[in-house]
């Protein structure tokens, strides 16, 4: 395979210098540079023919800078030292039109410079420059595979791939380059039964922040999980539609990232529970008066925010405002105990230093509040595995991979599907279910989580596109978690809902 790295992203020699010399001379309390190149691929086949390959490179140079207390931003996509020096009186102008508009004064928590900073996330293979060629070549393959499978009549297989080169500089004395790569390969296999009848199945592997050698193998077992998927599909087509009433539920962590995602994660970004976000996913239920006190679930419920974890799609050195990628406490013991926080929001809410949220997807965008990985701690190393937890539920299911879902708009009542669901029977798999949706509220169904599975089950699951803000943004995201046991959950029958 002849994949090769991409070029480093060239800074035009003393271009950040000058910049942050011509705002710190036009009277900016804070000015940070980025200069970005953003490569992005997407591949995908159905039934083991090329259908869409698409290629994206995005680079452009942002400036936001704070000017008598207020925000100005100015980007563009030149890359030369004139058209940059000239996004310092841009930005200016912006903060002075901002200032008018809203009358209320921006601080940025402190946050005191880094110096030089070199990052780049733990890769073999960036994941953008393997040729086109071995991609479909390998997609084809894992489409064959499970396409010659009895019963199986589609397949479609894809990945997405993106390298993020980013430099950052600050008035602070922060300059950071950083790397970071991603990709999300995802097979999804359909088969059909009689009078209509079909059912799909997709693979659990979770994106990640690792390059192509994860399609490979390393980190991920392809092998194994293309083998078995026929099966199940097939299993699951002639399994029972499941009756609704109340389960004792175990749930996987390719499925529980989605749960922990929307009622944990969008529910503690504080612009969101300021009310000041309300785009895409609404405010919180979890407001900031609450915090210290809201009982958010039962003492098993410890929850991180951390933009550190290894490959979790979230990491980074320093963020997009110039703070240190930190770990940090969202739940204790089952209480609300912090926020993610930008730093404009750690300022006005008194909670002082920014522990790293702020985000930018584009050098033409403003960075803004965007989600840590936030992670559901796993019980010790020597605690429960998955088969451990299911020996311990007489009558209740299991649930492996994500599928729908549906949230109000302050986080509170939702509503999930999965991908597999077994019968648990007297603390043993009893065949497949169809059909099966839980539903909850927030804190009903974390108060609930009676047993975190040991070290062994903890997995790293994520989302590659969580969208944002106004103009919209997107963010990759991880959340890690163990497999848990969450007692007497409303389970729904999706297809008499749905009156299919
Ligand atoms: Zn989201």
């Amino acid at each position: 395979m002849a994949a090769t790295s991409p070029e480093p992203l060239e800074i035009p020699a003393g271009l950040a210098e000058s910049v942050l010399d011509r705002a710190r001379r036009a009277g900016c309390s804070h000015a940070e540079l980025r200069i970005e190149r953003i490569r992005s691929q997407a591949v995908a086949l159905r039934d083991g023919e090329l259908e869409t390959a698409a290629d994206d490179t995005e680079t452009g140079i942002g400036l936001r800078v704070v000017h008598n207390g207020s925000i100005g931003f100015a980007a563009t996509v030149a890359h030369d030292a004139t058209a940059a020096a000239d996004l310092v009186d841009q930005a200016i102008e912006l903060a002075g039109v901002a200032a008018r508009a809203t009358g209320r004064r921006v601080e940025l928590a402190e946050e005191s410079g880094h110096g030089e900073i070199e990052w780049t996330s733990p890769h073999e293979t960036d994941p953008v420059s393997v040729p086109l060629s071995d991609k479909v070549a390998l997609l084809a393959d894992w489409s064959a595979r499970v396409l010659d499978a009895p019963g199986i009549d589609h397949v479609s297989a894809g990945v997405l791939a993106v390298t993020e080169d980013k430099f950052y500089a600050d008035l602070a004395g922060t300059v950071a380059r950083q790397r970071r790569v991603r990709v999300h390969p995802e097979l999804e296999a359909v088969a059909l039964g009689d009078g209509g009848d079909f059912e799909t199945m997709h693979t659990l592997a979770p994106p990640a922040g690792r390059g192509w050698e994860y399609l490979r193998g390393d980190g991920w077992d392809w092998e194994t999980e293309l083998a078995r998927l026929p099966g199940l599909l097939r299993d699951k087509l002639a399994s029972p539609s499941v009756a609704s009433g109340r389960y004792d539920l175990v749930i996987a962590p390719t499925n529980l990232w989605l749960t922990i995602h929307e009622s944990i994660g969008h529910a503690t970004e504080l612009d969101r529970a300021l009310g000041y976000e309300a785009a895409y996913a609404g405010t919180s239920f979890a407001t900031f008066d609450k915090l210290g006190t809201l009982r958010y679930g039962s003492e098993h419920l410890n929850v991180t925010g951390d933009r550190t974890a290894t490959h979790g799609l979230a990491t980074v050195a320093i963020d997009d405002e110039g703070v240190e990628g930190q770990s940090f406490d969202l739940i204790r013991g089952g209480t609300l105990v912090g926020y993610q926080l930008d730093r404009a929001i750690a300022s006005t809410t008194g909670l002082g230093r920014s522990n790293g949220c702020a985000y930018a997807d584009s050098p033409l965008h403003i960075p803004i509040q965007r989600m840590a990985n936030v992670s559901l701690a796993a019980g010790p190393d020597d605690g429960p595995t998955t088969e451990a937890l299911i020996g311990r539920v007489s009558r209740g299911i299991f649930i492996e991979g994500n599928k729908s879902w549906s949230i109000d708009m302050q986080r509170y009542n939702f509503q999930f599907t999965g991908q597999r669901f077994f019968a648990i029977e007297n603390g043993q798999l009893a065949g497949q279910l169809r059909d099966v949706a839980y539903q909850a509220t927030t804190t009903e169904f974390w108060g609930s989580l009676a047993e975190v599975g040991g070290q062994s089950t903890y997995l790293l699951g994520g989302a590659f596109n969580c969208g944002k803000g106004q103009p919209g943004q997107v963010a990759s995201v991880s959340h890690g978690c163990p497999a848990v046991i969450v007692s007497d959950v409303r389970i729904l029958n999706a297809k008499e809902e749905s009156g299919r």
